[in-house]
């Protein structure tokens, strides 16, 4: 309740926004993932892997966009592509140079690409790759794992029974559970168009799959005829060619998306040949906005010239480091508090580890994953408020230090809690 307080009074502008914005928006916002009680700050202005809130306080930027914002946000390059492209006129209505140049970047990076198409976001690459894949095979069914997120529409729950919300027939199964998937698959053989899996957990809490896990699906889906989907929207980061490419297992299919247009608004989905061959006509795909000038000319220089494949391992390893920093911090204080996750991305969790899958949250680490949101902003540590890291590239050894030490303050003032 202390901690409450002190966010509101120091907040009045962001408390005054939310309250002009319910009135003209349901909830007060178009992002449900931004919107916490009692109202959510609102940013100003950007710069580097710093932000600035309306009521003028400065924060450290480690939500990075929900992994969008890799690049920060005043990278020169990406700004000068930007204002080029809109110095040649704002779309236009037709191909251009650029949408092939990302594509042949995409093709050339990522192991399972062989042909690839863009969208405006994740949410719709996942879509058009579930609709490839069931003309692909002729079958309806989709199968997802249970916590598993690929988008608005496409949100598998914990527990209960399937979302309204998902406009295919589909199955499910556990995360990381070989026996129980494979079995999901065979008995749904006949009907199964695809299994669409994230190689790490992302919005479900930065749990990466193990091996053998999608080793298994692999061999499961090839078994039955069904397309292996990899949704790699935000796991891409992970090497040059993706978490795919790190861990060796090849899917049919792969979906993109976040960081790749240098911000700019973006998604892909992308596989094999004779998959991706049915947007030669056989089905169509159209979209306003999905080669618009200014994604293609940020993504061209984002993946081309900034984002290589050495520019992610170095990302990588800070972040391995970063996590295993923070975990020592941790088990020093005697806690079973422990960031997840793989390279860049890190999710804190409130519950001991190994997991290898997410569960609904206790009323206890509810309580503990919004403090620690809370105690974060009050040291300035701009985080997602479900307590995930998404590291940029402007985050340098000073804010690791400052982010080292915030958590070592969080687990000292609360250990009575922890
Ligand atoms: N797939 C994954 C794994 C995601 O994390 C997200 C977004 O968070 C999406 C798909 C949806 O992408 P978008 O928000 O661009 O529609």
């Amino acid at each position: 309740a202390e901690a409450r307080e002190a966010y509101v009074a120091a907040r009045p502008a962001s408390r005054a926004l939310h309250e002009r914005a319910r009135q003209v928006m349901p909830g007060g916002n178009t992002r449900t993932v931004l919107v916490y009680s009692p109202f959510p700050t609102a940013m100003e202005s950007g710069e580097g892997c710093y932000l600035r809130d309306i009521d003028g306080r400065d924060y450290l930027d480690l939500c990075g966009e929900y992994t969008a914002g890799l690049f920060g946000h005043s990278e020169k390059r990406i700004h000068d592509a930007v204002r080029a492209a809109l110095g040649r006129g704002i779309n236009l209505a037709a191909v251009g140079e650029a949408e092939t140049s990302l594509a042949s970047l995409v093709c050339g990076r990522f192991p399972s690409v062989e042909l690839v198409r863009f969208t405006n976001s994740g949410t719709e690459a996942n879509l058009m790759a579930l609709t490839a894949a069931r003309a692909f095979t002729g079958r309806d069914t989709v199968m997802a794992f249970r916590g598993g997120y690929h988008g608005g529409v496409l949100l598998f729950p914990l527990s209960g029974t399937n979302p309204a919300t998902v406009p295919f027939p589909f199955v499910m199964a556990d995360y990381n559970d070989i026996e129980g998937a494979v079995s999901v698959i065979r008995e749904n053989a006949d009907r199964l168009a695809a299994v669409i899996v994230e190689p790490m957990l992302g919005s479900g809490g930065c749990i990466p799959a193990r091996l053998e896990f999608l080793a298994a699906l692999r061999k499961a889906t090839a078994e039955v005829g069904a397309v292996l989907i990899f949704d790699e929207v935000m796991t891409s980061r992970m090497s040059g060619g993706g978490l795919q490419q790190r861990l060796g297992v090849t899917p049919d299919m792969t979906t993109l998306g976040k960081y790749m247009a240098g911000g700019m608004s973006f998604g892909a989905f992308g596989g094999r040949g004779e998959i991706m061959g049915l947007f030669d006509g056989r089905i169509a795909h159209a979209g306003t906005f999905n080669n618009n000038v200014l994604s293609m000319a940020a993504g061209n220089v984002a993946l081309g010239k900034i984002f290589t494949a050495e520019a992610a391992e170095t990302l990588f390893d800070r972040g391995e480091a970063m996590r295993a920093r923070l975990n020592d911090i941790l088990a020093r204080a005697g806690t079973v508090m422990h960031f997840t996750g793989i390279g860049s991305m890190a999710t804190a969790q409130f519950r001991a580890g190994p997991i290898e899958r997410p569960a609904p949250p206790t009323p206890e680490e509810e309580a503990l994953r919004e403090l620690f949101f809370f105690d974060m902003l009050a040291s300035g540590i701009y985080l997602a408020k479900r307590g995930m890291i998404a590291l940029s590239l402007p985050v340098g050894e000073a804010e690791l230090d400052r982010l080292a030490a915030a958590v070592a303050d969080f687990a000292e003032a609360r250990a009575g809690l922890l």
